[in-house]
């Protein structure tokens, strides 16, 4: 769904009226152009799915915008410096985290936000595949130019998952974060990430954070049955666009405090916001399996375990499963 420029400019009119009427009058003056050629574009609008109202001698008002993403929409009042400074939107391809790295190998600035309406090849960690079905999910990348120490690549994740919940949270959803890169709502995954970087041995300079949440699917398929959306949850359809804003918001505000360098305070919020700390797990990591007890999360981000022999593991990734009590 393209707009054209004139189309667009009316769009952010309406936007910044907000929710007000404005007359005819008033916008063919902002456009330039004669109050029939306001009618026609308000008219191309509506066809694409923006709901306008419109009243003689008042004008028209913005009641609802179409449930697609568009790069006017998510700018559309995105109070942020840095963090979707630029947005590249598509209808469908593989993996948003592979545009992002194709355009961050091209040079696109820090900031630079990619989102798919569908993934085709999404991906999890490892190879695995995450399903993006269009016009239901989140599925979007940002590229990040950290130039941070490569030992911190963590944090890309920490701040991802606190952000994302945060998010959630607003919605009056309660999320629990799984290390290490999983979001999930009463035991479901309502949200992954993966973050992935571009680092020589001493310095991350650009990373590629993918985000994919479910947001207004009423079901998933049988082989992913651990998988929720936040319809499934509060009953009702979620504004995703207002939901990626929020996002992007957020995400500024933790991204500049991983750059201020306040990892232990990041650490404490992550660590806060798992419920796996004293729980007997196993983990896999790699070829291994190791079972034991969580008793920290360490100041760099890692799971800390002690096996029954009292050994202590650190694990920077894995796949964690609560034991079954015996
Ligand atoms: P984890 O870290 O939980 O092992 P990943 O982050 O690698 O998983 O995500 C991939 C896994 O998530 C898949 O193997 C599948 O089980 C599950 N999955 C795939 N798509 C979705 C989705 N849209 N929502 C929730 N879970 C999904």
């Amino acid at each position: 769904m393209e707009l054209n420029k004139k189309e667009i400019e009316l769009v952010k009119i309406l936007h910044n009226n907000n929710g007000k009427f404005i007359s005819g009058e008033n916008i063919s003056d902002t456009l330039g152009v004669s109050r029939t050629a306001v009618w026609k574009y308000i008219k191309n609008l509506r066809k694409k799915g923006y709901i306008i109202e419109s009243v003689p001698r008042r004008g028209y008002h913005l009641v609802e915008v179409p449930d697609k993403i568009t790069v006017t929409e998510v700018l559309a009042g995105l109070k942020t410096n840095l963090i979707g400074k630029e947005v590249r939107v598509f209808s469908s391809i593989d993996s948003t985290n592979n545009k992002a790295r194709e355009l961050a190998k091209g040079g696109a600035s820090g900031g630079t936000i990619v989102i798919a309406e569908e993934q085709t090849g999404g991906k999890g960690r490892l190879g695995r595949k995450w399903y993006s079905p269009p016009y239901t999910g989140l599925w979007f990348s940002v590229i990040v130019r950290p130039h941070l120490p490569s030992n911190r690549a963590p944090f890309l994740t920490i701040i991802t998952s606190l952000v994302v919940k945060k998010a959630i949270n607003k919605l009056g959803i309660e999320v629990l974060i799984k290390w290490p890169n999983d979001i999930l709502i009463r035991g479901k995954k309502v949200c992954g990430i993966l973050s992935e970087i571009m680092a020589t041995p001493d310095v991350i300079n650009t990373a590629i954070i993918g985000i994919g949440i479910n947001v207004n699917q009423d079901s998933f398929p049988s082989k992913i049955p651990l998988a929720t959306s936040l319809k499934q949850v509060c009953g009702h359809n979620v504004n995703r666009i207002e939901l990626l804003q929020d996002i992007l918001m957020e995400f500024e505000n933790y991204y500049n405090r991983l750059k201020d360098g306040c990892y232990r305070d990041l650490v404490t919020e992550w660590k806060n916001s798992m419920d796996i700390l004293g729980k007997e797990v196993d983990i896999v990591a790699g070829n291994e399996i190791i079972s034991g007890k969580v008793v920290s999360i360490s100041r760099r981000g890692e799971l800390v375990l002690i096996d029954p022999d009292g050994n202590k593991h650190l694990f920077w990734a894995g796949d964690v499963t609560l034991r079954q009590k015996d």
